[in-house]
């Protein structure tokens, strides 16, 4: 069975989204545009309020997925559709846009940690205008698999006999949660074809059976594989994320991502003048 090797490794670009929250961009920046089916990845984590307090007022999307996993915090997602919910720590929100939605996303506290992670996916041409669709996943409905040596939380796709929550998307995704005790290995397998990626959050992890050493805030772009390995050099957490790459045209624009440039002047018509 193939190993997947790091194919580089990339540093997030601190920057400011919604209104000034602070975060760190990994994909969808200057060092890595995208990484098909993946069009962005933040990491946003803070003790001071007012680097997240603006929070991310009503936005638009349309032709994309928004996964939202919070480590600590919460925050309130309302949508223009009259849905809402409360991301808690653990949590995991999948939210299809599919032909758009428009909503903001707040912080529902004014001291103390936020983090967590957003992650956009793209859509195939062909679900690009589909009716919007949230899973919303509690902590409590995320499956956590103590092995030796690691800890796995299962947010989409499966490890081992057990399969993680999110369910029905088209790129088939796997989003792990991992902690690794220092020293020890962590394997898991991964769909063979898929694009895949492992952003280390904490401590430092040694990958793929060349052993090349990913630190905290570094995300590896992994080689095509039907296993991934890494191995702890001191207490670490990653996310290990795969998806089937689309392999079609993007043309984005801000947050609309579409197939062509026509489709984009459409979204922003439609948005402009109230369809979404
Ligand atoms: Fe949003």
């Amino acid at each position: 069975m193939t190993t997947r090797e790091v194919q580089r490794t990339v540093r997030g670009e601190a920057t400011s989204d919604g209104a000034g929250v602070r975060l760190v961009r990994v994909i969808g920046g200057g060092a890595l545009p995208d990484l098909d089916p993946f069009l962005l990845f933040d990491e946003f984590g803070s003790e001071a309020a007012s680097d997240y307090i603006a929070g991310f007022p009503n936005h638009p999307h349309r032709g994309f997925e928004t996964v939202t996993y919070m480590l600590a915090g919460r925050m309130r997602h309302r949508d223009n559709q009259g849905n809402s919910g409360l991301l808690t720590a653990g949590s995991v929100q999948w939210m299809t846009a599919g032909r758009g939605i428009v909503h903001s996303e707040m912080p529902e506290q004014e001291r103390g940690l936020m983090r967590g992670f957003q992650l956009w996916v793209n859509l195939p041409a062909k679900d690009k205008m589909c009716a919007p669709r949230y899973q919303d996943i509690d902590p409590a409905r995320v499956p956590e698999v103590v092995i030796p040596g690691a800890t796995v939380r299962m947010l989409a796709g499966g490890f081992g006999e057990v399969e993680g929550p999110v369910n029905a998307v088209a790129t088939e995704p796997l989003y792990l949660d991992v902690a690794i005790e220092p020293g020890a290995r962590f394997e898991a397998a991964v769909p063979a074809g898929h694009q895949a990626f492992a952003y280390v959050y904490e401590g430092g992890a040694l990958i793929g059976t060349r052993r090349v050493p990913v630190a905290r805030g570094e995300l590896a772009v992994l080689s095509g594989g039907a296993r991934f390995e890494a191995t702890a050099v001191e207490a670490s957490r990653l996310v290990l994320v795969a998806g089937r790459p689309l392999r079609e045209p993007v043309v984005r624009y801000g947050p609309f991502v579409m197939n062509t440039r026509d489709e984009i002047v459409r979204a922003i018509e439609d948005f402009n003048a109230g369809r979404f």
